[in-house]
């Protein structure tokens, strides 16, 4: 395409990694992002280490501001309301307008609301901006009563970090265990077991109402049990930020449509990150990855695109998370039909490998057991069958396996 200016919408990690792989590929036209935070910063520490306070601003930020000048990135501090696909013209929440031969919507998502009443509530919490996290981390006193919603990985990761500035923590799910379809059940099982050994009160159950009385928030469940806390945090998922699309007339379910490469049904726009569902080559509409890494690489495959090259395939897709001391990493599939095989190794990290019928792997996930994600990594990539005997052998080294 080589468009001779590209305009992205949002300055999240996919936004800011389109702009990035653009300039590092010899892009030279005019290029903006827009997003209503004066600077691109990184998600993941939110949960993390900034709510524990040893991570500042500036070092979560993406890149910093000089970083933007030399590249020639315009950064527009601001919100777009509406897109003409047909044009590349959008206009801001200001007024203002601006126009691209190329716009990437890399809007990614926001927290999902509960359908119950009471979750309107603006006193709740959620966790996706700086802001959410700043808010948050003020209310984290010493002996206050947090109650989470969802003990997915964003839940679980807040009720660690909660837990270590010394609030009491109750962590409420339907599923037991959560994330089964991420992680396995053998290490779904393990890594919610390790909240109570902890000391988080872990309840089983369907919130139906949430009710306030001055600053006491009562999360009521489905059961008749009700929870007193002082803040509630929801985390219960994210909905794509998919409204302009919709109204700019681009195909949209659950995510923006895109094909490999980041091609909407709209010849100039893209689009890239969370936000996205891509449609496979088979014409099968692929579930959208919520991750940091698919962020990144989505952001090289589109730049690619865009100038009229052919990206490379990033490969089987890959997540982490951080709780309890503990580190989590997950990639390809875990929820593929098949077996699963157990990796313990005497350190007490742990692998489990799923297998599909015809021997190939199609996911892995480990706590503590990032070496042998990475090797796990190539065999999926490979498509490398490895006997079950094998990976259940902690005495055998994957990398070798891998080769
Ligand atoms: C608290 C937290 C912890 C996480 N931890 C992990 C982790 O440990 N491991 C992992 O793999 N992943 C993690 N993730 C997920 C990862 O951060 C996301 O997958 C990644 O940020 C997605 O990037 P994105 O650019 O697609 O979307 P986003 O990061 O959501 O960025 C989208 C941007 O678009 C902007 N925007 C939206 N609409 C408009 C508009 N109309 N006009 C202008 N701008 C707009 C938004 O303000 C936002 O800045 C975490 C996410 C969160 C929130």
């Amino acid at each position: 395409m080589n468009p001779a200016s590209v305009l992205v919408i949002g300055g999240g990690l996919a936004g800011y990694n389109t702009a990035r792989e653009l300039r590092a590929r010899g892009y030279a036209g005019a290029l903006s992002i827009v997003d209503p935070a004066p600077l691109p910063y990184d998600r993941p520490p939110l949960s993390k280490e900034y709510l524990l306070g040893r991570r500042g601003v500036a070092d979560i930020e993406l890149s910093p501001a000089a970083w933007f000048s030399e590249q020639g990135i315009t950064l527009v501090t601001g919100s777009v309301v509406a897109l003409d696909a047909a044009t590349g013209t959008v206009v801001l929440e200001n007024g203002q307008t601006l126009n691209a031969d190329a716009v990437v919507l890399a809007t990614g998502g926001s927290a999902r609301r509960l359908p119950i009443p009471g979750a309107r509530d603006p006193a709740l919490f959620e966790l996706r901006t700086m802001a959410d996290a700043d808010r948050l981390r003020v209310a984290l006193a010493p002996g206050i009563r947090l109650a989470i919603i969802g003990a997915g990985l964003i839940g679980a990761e807040v009720a660690s970090a909660a837990l270590e500035l010394g609030a009491t923590v109750v962590l409420i799910d339907p599923i037991d265990p959560p994330l089964v379809p991420a992680l396995g059940p053998e290490l779904a099982t393990r890594l919610h077991l390790m909240h109570a050994d902890r000391g988080i009160e872990v309840l089983t159950g369907l919130p139906v109402e949430i009710t306030a009385e001055g600053p006491v928030r009562t999360v009521h469940l489905e059961s008749g049990r009700s929870i007193e806390a002082d803040a509630v945090l929801v985390g219960v998922g994210i909905v794509p930020n998919t409204a302009l699309a919709e109204t700019a007339g681009l195909e949209t379910d659950n995510g923006i449509i895109i094909d490999p490469h980041g091609r909407t049904s709209a010849p100039r726009v893209f689009a890239v990150g969370d936000v996205a569902r891509i449609r496979a080559a088979d014409g099968h509409l692929e579930r959208r990855a919520e991750h940091w890494e698919n962020a990144r690489n989505a952001g090289a495959v589109t730049a690619a695109a865009l100038l009229g090259q052919n990206p490379a395939s990033p490969g089987a897709p890959w997540f982490w998370s951080d709780r309890h001391g503990v580190h989590v990493e997950g990639v390809g599939d875990m929820a593929a039909p098949g077996t699963s095989v157990v990796r313990s190794n005497p350190d007490g990290s742990q692998v489990v490998f799923r297998l599909a019928a015809d021997g190939t792997m199609a996911g892995a996930a480990s706590i503590d057991g990032g070496l042998a994600i990475r090797a796990a990594r190539r065999i999926i990539d490979r498509r490398i069958v490895v006997a079950a005997d094998l990976l259940a052998d902690p005495a055998v080294d994957l990398r070798k396996l891998a080769r």
